[in-house]
């Protein structure tokens, strides 16, 4: 007798039962692969007792992160053109502007106006500096990129994940994507970047990721020269500090990146998140009413680090 295999389908009723391809009678001289798959042909792939599959979810994030401020100047070439919680720097030279960071992916419309207010036209933009690789910072470089033709440029582990559009992340795996983006130049720890007179020198602070980048560079406030360190962030959100298959040094990372941020040359200490750092973008009075060094930063970010690793450590036992 043939054997008909029958896949069993949720139709609207939930009892639709339609024949599949016509399967071959059984035969016991039938290779084991070609037995296996009559198999599972002939059994119920679903049953209504299965939960549906979800839907696929965005990144979301809190409000200030996406809600714009109005551009303001921190030094007198150095102007900030996020959000409310997200930096974006602009640096405007004789030679054209330089964009450090971005924020999300839908921020890139209103970076370009932004440059505008500030009075440098999006074609002017010549090089992106980006702090570390994720969609809340580097959401928005590629559309940027494409609509000023500028340069980015990073160390090889923050290219990497840059063109893989924070893919395969150490640590959220694939949850937060954004559009990928080429880099253009790769600089190496203390390397230097100039335009227009101004020096940017990068720093490899490896710690929140293994290509974390801090930017530093000399400006003019009040008439008196002003080192600021744009620092990235030092944060370990819910990472695997112990046993990390995918980043076995991690901890010695994170201690690398805490004693190169207490050397950096900081006078005026920002962030990839400012308000972390002491800033309050949004207020118009006060815009950094906590001043954070660079030290403090780190120390602060050490302690947390400790105690996240002492609580991973005692749930290890
Ligand atoms: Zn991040």
């Amino acid at each position: 007798m043939a054997a008909t295999a029958w896949l069993r389908t949720e139709g609207a009723s939930g009892e639709t039962v339609r024949p599949t391809a016509t399967a071959e009678p059984m035969n016991p001289m039938m290779p084991a692969r070609v037995l296996a798959l009559t198999c599972c042909l002939a059994a119920p792939v679903a049953t209504s007792a299965e939960a549906v599959l979800p839907q696929l979810k965005a990144y979301e994030t809190r409000e200030s992160w996406r809600t714009p401020v109005a551009p303001f100047r921190i030094a007198d070439n150095t102007w900030y053109i996020g959000t409310e919680g997200l930096s974006a720097l602009l640096v405007t030279t004789p030679d054209g502007a330089v964009l450090v960071d971005g924020g999300m992916p839908q921020a890139a419309d209103m970076l370009l106006a932004h440059m505008r207010r500030v009075g440098v036209a999006p074609s002017d933009v010549r090089l992106i500096l980006p702090s570390h690789a994720h969609g809340d910072h580097a959401g928005p470089l590629a559309a940027v990129k494409r609509a000023t033709g500028a340069k980015v440029v990073a160390n090889a582990e923050t290219a990497v994940l840059l063109a893989r559009g924070g893919s395969d992340d150490i640590h959220y795996g694939d949850a937060i994507l954004y559009p990928p983006v080429q880099v253009d130049r790769l600089v190496q720890d203390g390397e230097k970047v100039e335009l227009g007179g101004i020096t940017f020198t990068t720093h490899l602070t490896p710690a929140h990721t293994p290509g974390s980048t801090s930017w530093t560079w000399t400006d003019q406030r009040d008439g008196k020269p002003v080192r600021i360190a744009y620092v990235d962030s030092l944060s370990a959100p819910d990472y695997r500090l112990v046993d990390n298959p995918r980043f076995p040094g991690i901890v010695d990372a994170y201690r690398r990146g805490f004693a190169a941020v207490r050397a950096l040359p900081c006078d005026l200490l920002i962030a990839p998140h400012p308000d972390g750092v002491g800033w309050t973008p949004a207020a118009t009075e006060d815009r950094q009413p906590r001043p954070m060094s660079c030290s403090d930063y780190a120390d602060r970010a050490e302690r947390a680090l400790d105690a996240a690793l002492a609580e991973q450590r005692a749930g290890n036992d």
